[in-house]
């Protein structure tokens, strides 16, 4: 894929290439090297999957895959023992009080925290995740601040 500036008729020069936090779209940027004008290019998903599955590379390592670290993390918290699952006992309920408080821990935690904890209260036999059973959940995880 190339562009030309249209003042000079120059190629222009690949200089990034961004893609959004999500992978589903990229900005990939270019400057004329007479008039070092630049110009993005934006992918919207659909045009992103093309370009993938064609193999493309524009510029360099044009798609090392945002996704790995999110993977890297699954992977690793799937290694950690995993409370059995107890099939017929329903989810405990979190109580107002114990959701706010999982509320003041960063985001990126929440829904981590919120699962062992779940399992750890279920393996329990506990109906409701109330801040004491945080507590303890926190303590028998050996996690802290949450
Ligand atoms: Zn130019």
């Amino acid at each position: 894929m190339k562009f030309v500036c249209n003042d000079c008729q120059e190629l222009m020069e690949f200089v990034d290439n961004q893609p959004s936090e999500d992978g589903s779209s990229m900005a990939i940027t270019y400057t004329c090297p007479s008039c070092s004008r630049a110009i993005s290019m934006v992918t919207n998903p659909g045009e992103t999957q093309v370009v993938r599955s064609l193999g493309v590379t524009i510029g360099h390592e044009a798609f090392s895959s945002p996704a790995e670290p999110m993977a890297m993390i699954r992977g690793a918290l799937s290694g950690q023992p995993n409370p059995t699952m107890v099939p017929d006992q329903p989810d405990p309920v979190w109580t107002d009080a114990a959701l706010r408080r999982l509320s003041a821990a960063p985001t990126f935690v929440q829904g981590i925290v919120h699962r062992l904890y779940t399992d750890y209260a279920r393996q329990k036999g506990y109906r409701e995740i109330t801040p004491a059973i945080m507590n303890e959940a926190r303590e028998a995880l050996g996690m802290t601040g949450m």
